[in-house]
């Protein structure tokens, strides 16, 4: 498998740089989709993180005929039984910004105990290959929903999503996020996985 390349399959390139930062260390020949010809992206109905990361793998494994890594990922809070999960993006409709997700999870949380509001990030990683062989990591950030925002860094829900050990937001960690987030976890698990399977 050495010297075959690997599409990264997104197109967002703040993950881009995140993840081809995170697999560095694991000489991948990654090509992500904006080097690659234009082609519409898959319909993301999958019920779970995983299953969606699977649908994107599989449909740019096929398109491009060679291997292809996708992942999905967001934030699952206890107290919403598990919402917004896969639907993270789409939260406040499809025309909403991150502050309006924000502000419908701090509402939706109003008055709710700290206790209660505990959350994580997940992030799930396929790959597949053109011969239909399967690989998936996942990678979790366990947390707590905030009262109010903080911080700039970061993107998405980061500025409501607090970690007592670090007494911060993920919006106030910058750099720092990148070696503990849910995406780094997954990222850096396939990169072993991947390393021992001989990519
Ligand atoms: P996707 O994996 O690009 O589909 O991301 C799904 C959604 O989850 C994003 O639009 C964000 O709202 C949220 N999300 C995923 N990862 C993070 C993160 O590291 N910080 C904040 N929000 C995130």
């Amino acid at each position: 498998m050495k010297d075959v390349e690997i599409v990264l399959a997104t197109g967002n390139p703040g993950k881009v740089r995140e993840i081809e930062e995170i697999l560095k260390p694991f000489g991948l020949d990654l090509l992500p989709l904006p080097r690659l010809p234009r082609v519409k992206a898959p319909k993301e109905t999958g019920k779970t993180f995983e299953e969606n990361a699977r649908i994107k793998a599989v449909f740019y494994a096929r398109h491009f005929q060679k291997p292809a890594l996708a992942d999905d990922s967001g934030l699952e809070v206890e107290y919403l039984g598990g919402g917004p999960g896969i639907y993270s993006s789409r939260f406040a409709g499809f025309q909403a910004t991150d502050e309006d997700r924000n502000r419908k999870l701090l509402t939706l949380l109003k008055g709710v105990p700290f206790s209660q509001r505990r959350a994580a990030f997940t992030c799930v990683a396929v790959l597949v290959t053109p011969e239909g062989k399967e690989f998936k990591t996942e990678g979790q950030l366990e947390g707590y929903i905030a009262t109010r925002p903080a911080g700039d860094q970061g993107f998405g829900y980061d500025p409501v999503f607090f970690l007592p050990e670090y007494d911060k937001t993920t919006a106030e960690l910058g750099k720092q996020k990148n070696k503990i987030s849910h995406r780094y976890r997954a990222f850096r698990a396939m990169g072993e996985l991947l390393a021992r399977e001989g990519f």
